[in-house]
């Protein structure tokens, strides 16, 4: 199996998207930069967006990360899903002006949790889409929770998961930062950019992402344990910065070094054709 046959994985961070500062306010360049690159981009893509500043804030105030405790949480559900399914549109939007052909899907509608675990997920619309030649996009989102009542189902969890289930090729985390630092470079100016994570070196890269996040999905942190997660199981990541300029397509088109790059630790075997034919 070519390697050209497996899929690519790409989370649009929100960090990226949105200004995180501003409550769903979109980063147009950002997301039109980011369309402009993926334009003559031919290859099997699933992308997945972060919530940013059209999720975090509501999940953190409610508390509905946490579970469902009483009814009045449940006006907060419902605007989650109704401001990320905004952010998805002009996505969407952004694609189609490009002639690229995105199919929304919402993991609420596929997945369920137990205790904050993936317990059920549907991958076949996802595997049938890219059969058809469509881009999935995804988001993290609220998902049900057969003992909390409701959870948070991360973009970067749904990443790594997805880049396993459908022997992903690679996996490219965007977020608005150059890749992993030794600190967080927003607070520590003295940070500087981890280049390559390796079976001997992951463990500075989980230390030095440990730092709290007022996230409702763990900042950095998550991002790193997700990587190592597939690079374990053979699967190459890159944390990047998707605003930066081409970033994006010098990664996809493999030319240049960008970001901080997850060595996949052992080859992978499942091609995206083995994958469809399970579907
Ligand atoms: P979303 O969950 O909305 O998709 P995201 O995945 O794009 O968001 P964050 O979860 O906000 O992004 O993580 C990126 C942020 O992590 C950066 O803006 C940076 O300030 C912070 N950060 C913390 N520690 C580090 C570190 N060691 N290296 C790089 N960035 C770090």
């Amino acid at each position: 199996m070519h390697q050209m046959d497996r899929v690519t994985i790409l989370k649009l961070g929100g960090s990226a998207i949105t200004d995180k500062a501003r409550e769903c306010t979109p980063d147009i360049p950002a997301i039109q930069h980011m369309a402009d690159q993926l334009s003559d981009y031919d290859r099997p893509l699933v992308l997945i967006h972060g919530g940013g500043s059209y999720a975090h804030p509501f999940v953190t105030r409610s508390g509905i990360g946490g579970g469902l405790r009483d009814r009045s949480q449940l006006s907060s559900i419902s605007e989650t899903e109704f401001y990320l399914g905004q952010l998805t549109r002009i996505i969407c939007a952004s694609l189609l002006w490009r002639n690229k052909l995105p199919v929304p899907l919402h993991p609420m509608s596929f997945a369920t949790l137990d205790k904050g675990r993936v317990k059920k997920i549907m991958l076949d619309p996802i595997r049938k889409s890219l059969g058809a030649g469509l881009i999935p996009l995804l988001h993290g989102d609220l998902v049900f929770d057969e003992s909390r009542g409701i959870g948070v189902l991360s973009g970067d969890r749904i990443a790594s998961l997805i880049g396993s289930r459908l022997g992903a090729s690679r996996v490219l985390f965007g977020c608005d930062v150059d890749g992993v630092y030794s600190a967080n470079p927003k607070g520590f100016l003295n940070a500087t950019l981890i280049p390559e994570v390796t079976s001997e070196n992951f463990r500075v890269a989980l230390h030095a992402s440990r730092s709290p996040s007022g996230d409702a999905t763990g900042g950095m942190g998550e991002k790193v344990r997700q990587a190592l997660r597939l690079a374990k199981n053979g699967c190459e990541c890159y944390v990047f910065n998707l605003r930066g300029k081409n970033s994006l397509r010098k990664i996809l088109d493999g030319d240049g070094v960008v970001g901080t790059r997850f060595v996949a630790w052992k080859r992978a075997r499942t091609s995206l054709r083995q994958s469809l034919q399970k579907a």
